[in-house]
């Protein structure tokens, strides 16, 4: 056989093959004149049914009426080829979606002498891109639909991409008016100058997200906080091809803290006002009664013996008032100047009652107290302050004491959460339920001088340490069998 025969048998043969194509030949009207393996798989006809029919065949009625068939066939004829994507019918009446391209072939003079038709079924591929494009248009609608959320897709430059009415609502700019924007729009003018949406760009870039709570602008000019999270979006090859920027706007959350601080300042501001106050008052109170008390002491020295029996007890009762006042007085002084000059420092808790031990000597002696520590901590602290309280916590403790019983004092400390919790327990007295709110405050006292002497200042000055610590202090207690003053320091001060 001759060389070209060979070679042309061979092409037939492999088109023959094919099982993947239909790829017939068309004479010059349209019929059929041969068929593949590839043919019969896609379309259903065996080559004796098919063969010299029109490949209208193949089309829908709706298009076999449009004349789609002859419309390609013409284009082939006119231009060389022609492609086209569609339904097309099988043998069995089922349908497939097919990607078609005619090509004319051309004897030696040009003349078109017929036509090849390659067909491959795409409606796997179809179904696919269709499911594909039904699940993406259900997310972008859903995006589109979310209100409480503006979320933008932006491209790699920063140009808004997509608009959803979450946006709008917010920033109350149109889909129109906005799509195709950079999103440095949305800042102030200031964070616009020092590159604030680029360098968020960029963070999101090198980090994969970038969050920031910032002012934004809206169209109106009006301002909002809002709360952005901007995220680099990539491709199969681990490249950015944009981002998502979702902001939500936290105003009011903003307003409200701002109104919080602003009530925390103001209330800091009052205390101190009257801390300064009291200071000022107890300050200069202390002048007159130095008068009174000297003159009284120089009237008692030059007219005692002008004076009678009654005379010198009044003298002596003015005397003592006196000296009571300058000691209140004293005690209001201490008490507004308390923790004015703290100083953080690393506080073992152990060797600061071992000290107060020391102070109370006399005390604990008399009493025939016994005071102990256990699993005390070294902690963050005011060391002056906390020593003072403790030394307030256990003097109560002794004081308050049944006759009958020697007083056993115990001062232990728990870890619970973020904080020690202390606790000063007794077995004294004890005290009302009604009567604890009132312990704490300044000169409340719930016996007489006589009974047990006291200012009144021990407790109120403890509320005032534990407080400079950002702590609690509070008490449980039986009335006759004994107290349990509690106080908790955070771990951090
Ligand atoms: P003072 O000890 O000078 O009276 P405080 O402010 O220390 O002042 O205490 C206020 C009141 O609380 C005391 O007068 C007493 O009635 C009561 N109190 C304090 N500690 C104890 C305690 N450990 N046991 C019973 N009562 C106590």
């Amino acid at each position: 056989m001759h060389a070209i025969d060979i070679k042309a048998l061979m092409a037939q043969k492999m088109v023959e093959e094919i099982e993947d194509y239909a790829v017939l030949l068309l004479d010059t009207e349209g019929n059929i004149a041969s068929w593949n393996r590839g043919a019969q798989k896609v379309k259903g006809y065996t080559a004796d049914e098919i063969v010299g029919r029109h490949f209208h065949v193949f089309y829908t009625p709706e298009d076999q009426e449009a004349g789609r068939p002859y419309r390609l066939i013409n284009m082939a004829r006119n231009t060389g080829s022609a492609r086209d994507e569609g339904w097309r019918v099988r043998k069995d009446g089922t349908r497939f979606w097919g990607s078609i391209v005619i090509t004319a072939i051309h004897d030696d003079d040009g003349e078109v002498i017929g036509f090849t038709k390659v067909t491959r079924d795409l409606t796997a591929q179809k179904e696919y891109t269709d499911r594909l494009r039904a699940s993406e248009e259900r997310y972008s609608r859903m995006v589109e639909a979310v209100q409480d959320y503006a979320i933008l897709l932006l491209d790699t430059e920063g140009g808004v991409q997509n608009w959803n009415i979450g946006a709008e609502k917010l920033k109350g700019y149109t889909a129109a008016e906005i799509i195709g924007r950079h999103f440095r729009i949305f800042y102030p003018e200031k964070d616009q100058q020092h590159q604030l949406p680029e360098a968020l760009l960029a963070m999101a870039r090198l980090q994969g997200r970038a969050h920031h709570e910032g002012w934004r602008m809206r169209k109106d000019g009006s301002q909002f906080w809002g709360s952005i999270v901007i995220t680099a979006l990539h491709n199969d090859a681990g490249e950015v091809i944009g981002f998502s920027k979702v902001t939500k706007d936290l105003t009011a959350n903003k307003k409200a803290e701002e109104a919080q601080e602003r009530y925390l300042q103001q209330l800091e501001d009052r205390n101190r006002e009257m801390e300064q106050l009291t200071y000022i008052a107890s300050h200069d109170l202390q002048q007159p009664l130095r008068t009174i008390t000297n003159f009284l002491s120089m009237f008692e020295y030059k007219y005692a013996p002008l004076v009678d029996e009654h005379g010198h007890l009044y003298i002596s009762l003015v005397m003592k008032a006196a000296v009571r006042m300058r000691e209140l007085i004293r005690a209001i002084l201490e008490y507004s100047t308390l923790g004015a000059n703290k100083v953080i420092a690393t506080v073992h808790t152990a060797e600061l009652l071992e000290e107060v031990k020391q102070d109370l000597h006399d005390m604990i002696s008399t009493a025939g107290a016994i005071v102990e520590g256990q699993n005390l901590p070294v902690l963050q602290g005011y060391r002056l302050e906390l020593r003072q309280l403790l030394q307030n916590l256990v003097s109560n403790a002794i004081k308050f004491r049944r006759p009958e019983e020697a007083p056993h004092v115990t001062v232990t400390a728990e870890r619970s959460r973020n904080r020690w919790v202390f606790c000063v327990k007794d077995n004294g007295i004890g005290i009302e339920e009604a009567a604890m709110p009132k312990i704490f405050m300044m000169f409340q006292r719930l016996h007489s001088k006589d009974q047990y002497p006291g200012a009144g200042i021990g407790l109120a000055y403890a509320k005032k340490i534990v407080a400079l610590h950002n702590g609690q202090i509070w008490v449980e207690s039986v009335p006759g069998r004994g107290s349990r003053f509690y106080f908790s320091i955070p771990f951090t001060q």
